[in-house]
């Protein structure tokens, strides 16, 4: 039975080099994307360049928002050139509150609002958007920077000496992580002249003995 013989054959001879461009492509695929800059295989880099999420230490609460486009839109970080210093403002109010505030404007719609951290006045530290996410915090600077709200016992906005401390600690791990020299630490004020965080606004001293305790 020549025939049938020869049409297997045949499309054996067609299959072959089918297979092996679909599994040269896959190949290609792969290594393209370990390559070009957006690579999902490419460890250590984000979509345009900045380096992956830290792992978190356990002195900070990972407790994130709600993705909603009033606190936690989802969009992607592509670069981290600085840290943003803010004070919640609200005197007396903890972290959980101001967290639960941000989480809630999912439903509220009150405004847009939100900060990577917020630090409480007993110290605690809870991380509400991861740090390849914009947070809506710093203005025309949430496309490139971390921001850190600080919980406060009174009008004149002075940290307890406990969120003091997580504060350099923080900024002291994200700065070392991400590669940021003391000009990168800024203050809301620095952007929009808002008087936030308002006791680091008036005394700019405190500023600058703040950074050097960063940097020590
Ligand atoms: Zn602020």
């Amino acid at each position: 039975m020549p025939t049938p013989t020869r049409t297997r054959r045949r499309r054996r001879s067609f299959l072959l080099p089918l297979v092996l461009l679909l599994l040269l492509s896959f190949v290609a695929g792969f290594f393209a994307g370990r390559l070009t800059p957006g690579g999902t295989a490419s460890p250590g880099k984000t979509a345009a360049g900045a380096k992956a999420p830290p792992a978190m230490p356990d002195w900070v609460t990972v407790d994130l928002l709600p993705q909603n486009k009033y606190s936690r839109p989802g969009t992607a970080l592509r670069e981290i050139n600085g840290i943003v210093i803010h004070y919640v403002g609200n005197p007396g109010t903890t972290a959980r509150q101001n967290r639960n505030y941000f989480a809630g404007l999912a439903t509220t719609h009150e405004t847009s609002a939100s900060s990577h951290f917020v630090i409480g006045i007993n110290g605690e530290i809870l991380q509400c958007i991861p740090l390849d996410e914009i947070a809506y915090c710093s203005n025309s600077r949430n496309v490139d920077t971390i921001s850190i709200e600080c919980c406060h016992p009174g009008e004149d906005g002075q940290f307890t000496q406990e969120t003091y401390d997580s504060l350099v600690r923080l900024t002291a791990y994200l700065a070392d992580y991400y590669g940021l020299d003391r000009d990168d630490i800024i203050r809301h004020y620095d952007v929009t002249g808002k008087l936030c965080p308002l006791y680091f606004v008036e005394h700019e001293d405190a500023w600058e003995d703040f950074k050097d305790e960063v940097f020590r």
